[in-house]
């Protein structure tokens, strides 16, 4: 039985023995749906642009237009670092990108017409196209909100999507508030984005940033959201319940971060409120209490990159995969590689992934749905 909201928000002050005991709980559930496997996937990040109409008051990946660093990666840049990432056995090429900066930013509108597009949205398509095209990785987009059209429109050249909800606090939109002024972090819109990818069959990662100045009872009615739209649609593969960092130079540089029993908590309520074939990540260079994450029941590391940085979190380095193996194997479970859409909808395929990238799929994947093995590319 799942935990329901009102029996999670018992738990927001758990500590010490209570806290082991929600743990224990959680590494039960985990272990009775996903065993004692614990999933990765290796992936390259490109950063396609890092302009965007929202202003996170968090959020250092944002360049204003003026700035000297605010970019649009061209194709040849895109493809550069795809082939990096292939030569060192990437599977999968996250796309993270800032959201419509056309729409509010004249510079912004000039470079992508000097790259031939209207919206960037239409680039990222053309550019997961040509990573397609050009090398063996899956492309993984995580562009924020999208209509339904933009969904049909990436769908046939991504094997999954994302999108961070973050959380359902409207009160983090009001002025002095991490979300003011940010269109794209209005609830109600993540939520449309959300419900958008299960009508359209998309596998679909999201998950929660904590410690932003959300209440426990936020975080809990975040998640109570995610399991409801998973309910009607069934296609949210991943949960990523990530912690914010100060960071130099944002807003809330002085913001305090979220302690790791606040982490712990949430990880285990959230183990034990979701369905538990939805897979429970937390980023494993935010952290190094890799053991203890891993005792509050999630099953899978995410993305880690053997090529490029975490452009969300800079200055936290990816921890090496032998590593993060040793962790977990000193908590009792195994690494294994996966890829970016989960067996559960690789098995699914009908639903869950297009007719173009199936045969594709089907050769990267082990009868069990994960990675197969390969050898690297010798340079
Ligand atoms: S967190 Fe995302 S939406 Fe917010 S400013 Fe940064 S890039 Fe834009």
């Amino acid at each position: 039985m799942e935990m329901t909201a009102s029996q999670a928000l018992a738990f927001a002050n758990s500590g010490g023995d209570d806290l082991r005991a929600l743990m224990a709980r959680a590494t039960a559930r985990r272990r009775m749906h996903w065993g004692d496997v614990i999933t990765y996937s290796r992936k390259v990040f490109v950063p396609l642009t890092n302009m965007c109409r929202d202003t996170c008051s968090y959020c250092s990946f944002v360049a204003h237009p003026d700035s000297p660093r605010a970019n649009i990666m061209t194709p040849d840049q895109v493809l550069a670092t795809a082939r990096k990432g292939q030569a060192q056995g990437c599977k999968e090429l996250l796309f993270s990108l800032g959201e419509r900066p056309e729409q509010r930013y004249d510079k912004a509108r000039e470079a992508l017409a000097r790259l031939g597009y209207k919206s960037t949205n239409d680039y990222l398509r053309d550019m997961c196209a040509l990573v397609l095209r050009e090398t063996s990785l899956l492309p993984h987009v995580n562009a924020g909100t999208l209509r339904t059209d933009e969904i049909d429109m990436l769908r046939p050249v991504s094997a999954s999507m994302g999108m961070m909800l973050e959380t359902v606090s409207r009160r983090l939109n009001r002025k002095g508030m991490p979300h003011h002024a940010c269109p794209d972090k209005v609830p109600a819109q993540r939520l449309r984005t959300l419900d958008r990818a299960g009508t359209r069959g998309v596998p679909f990662t999201t998950g929660l940033l904590i410690g932003i100045g959300e209440t426990w009872a936020e975080r809990v009615e975040s998640l109570a959201a995610i399991n409801a739209s998973h309910k009607r649609h069934g296609h949210i593969q991943e949960v990523i319940i990530q912690n914010f960092q100060q960071k130099p130079g944002i807003v809330m540089a002085d913001h305090p971060e979220p302690s790791l029993n606040d982490m712990l908590r949430t990880l285990a309520v959230a183990r034990l409120m979701l369905a538990p074939e939805i897979s429970l990540q937390a980023p494993p260079n935010l952290s190094s209490r890799h053991i203890e994450y891993l005792k509050a029941g999630m099953n899978d590391w995410g993305g880690i990159s053997p090529v490029t940085i975490d452009f969300i979190n800079p200055d936290h380095d990816w921890p090496e995969i032998t590593t993060l193996a040793a962790a977990t194997r000193a908590a009792g479970c195994e690494l294994a590689e996966r890829l970016t859409i989960y067996p559960r909808y690789l098995h699914r395929a009908d639903t869950f992934l297009d007719p173009a990238l199936r045969a594709r799929i089907t050769a990267m994947s082990r009868p069990d749905g994960l990675a197969r093995a390969q050898s690297l590319e010798v340079s």
